[in-house]
């Protein structure tokens, strides 16, 4: 079939004789039509080819390759001037085997996917020589089920399997085979691609020969949309290049922090942690700069409760000792630093601090212990310590009022 495109037999062919038809300019680019079907045109949800056309001793480059009226089409932002006459087109195959890298990881991807979940459709798909883009349809695929595949792929990539391609004819293929809607019926011959025994699908786009050429297949994006995951992804020398960087970004971190690189994943919920107690702290100074201290006189007693976001116990007990509070008076803090505690400490009180407090705080959860005037107690996975405080201050001011 001498009709097929050249990239379907030979992807790593680089430099071709060619012959240019026509040159146009056309919204602010030139389209340079050449007669061989040589170069991948833009199509199918993968990008065209980039490269270079050489004249003499001037090259122009070409951003894009298109498809328009049956032929090839190469887009410049730079045109020769003279029309008709020979060239060599040289392509730019890092290019191309990102596009081939990123396309054939998307095959053993959406194939991984399609044996987990039979359910979903494939929708749109992106590729191009920096990463791909794949919608899959009628489900929301929760991340670390994304991730299990992702090295599910990856263990196929280094099964080091051959990826082979066969032109049959539209009836011949079945149902084992991944086909888009429509395509069997539109066209009488049909391109399959195969991964070993592992996927097949009809598909004219541009893969590489053996799994192992891919070297990593990395998820970078993964989003929820309507019934629908999105999924970003990139392969081959990019995602090797890619995964150092960030590995680096850590690693020049590890000793001015310092940390150990497994611990990162804490050190990021801490961050986060830090951060809204950091805000939190923020909003509390300015409301004790504007409103004073939360004091109110309970009969002849004093009762003091403030909500300290971002301080620990040992700071609280510092402040504590600095402070010089009336007598009769209760004292009540809560902190949520690593943890949320409560400390309370009374002064010329009736009755032991826990008296005031232990049960209230066993009620909701938590747990402590004291002395005669103060009392400690510490409370886990808190979703909201403002409104536990709120709750803790009533019950407590029940008890001063007994
Ligand atoms: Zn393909």
């Amino acid at each position: 079939m001498s009709l097929q495109p050249y990239y379907w037999s030979d992807p790593m062919q680089e430099q071709f004789d060619v012959e240019i038809e026509s040159i146009l300019e056309a919204n602010g680019h030139f389209h340079i039509t050449i007669n061989e079907p040589i170069v991948k045109p833009a199509g199918g949800g993968q990008a065209g080819d980039r490269g270079v056309l050489i004249l003499g001793e001037k090259k122009y480059e070409f951003i894009d390759t298109i498809l328009h009226d049956g032929h090839t089409v190469l887009v410049m932002k730079n045109s020769p001037t003279r029309g008709k006459g020979k060239a060599i087109l040289k392509l730019d195959m890092t290019w191309r085997k990102a596009m081939m890298t990123n396309h054939t990881s998307e095959h053993i991807f959406v194939g991984a996917m399609k044996r987990k979940y039979p359910e979903i459709k494939l929708g749109k798909i992106w590729i191009d020589g920096f990463h791909g883009t794949v919608v899959l349809e009628g489900k929301i695929i929760p991340l670390e089920k994304i991730l299990e595949i992702e090295d599910e792929v990856n263990g196929l990539i280094r099964d080091s399997i051959s990826v082979t391609t066969k032109v049959v004819s539209a009836d011949e293929v079945d149902e084992s085979v991944r086909a888009r809607e429509g395509v069997t019926s539109k066209n009488e011959i049909i391109r399959l691609v195969n991964v070993g025994e592992f996927d097949s699908s009809a598909c004219s786009g541009i893969h590489v020969t053996n799994t192992n050429e891919i070297r990593m297949f990395k998820i970078i994006d993964v989003k929820p949309q309507d019934r629908n995951t999105h999924i970003e992804f990139i392969s081959g020398a990019n995602a090797v290049r890619t995964l150092a960087e960030i590995y680096n970004t850590v690693l020049t971190r590890k000793y001015s922090y310092p940390f150990e690189i497994e611990q990162l994943g804490s050190i990021l919920d801490k961050s986060k942690t830090l951060q809204s107690a950091y805000e939190e702290a923020i909003e509390k100074i300015l409301l004790l700069m504007k409103e004073g201290p939360n004091k109110e006189q309970l009969n002849e007693v004093s009762f003091w409760h403030e909500f300290l976001p971002g301080c620990d116990m040992s700071t609280i007990r510092h402040l504590i000792k600095e402070l010089n509070v009336e007598e009769p008076s209760v004292t009540l803090f809560l902190t949520t630093g690593k943890k949320t505690n409560v400390i309370m400490w009374t002064k010329g009180m009736p009755k032991d601090a826990a008296y005031y407090i232990a049960e209230i705080v066993e009620d909701l959860g938590g747990r402590g212990g004291g002395s005669a005037d103060a009392y400690t107690g510490g409370f886990t996975d808190i979703d909201n310590p403002q409104e536990l405080f709120q709750n803790l201050i009533e019950k407590v001011k029940g008890r001063i009022l007994e």
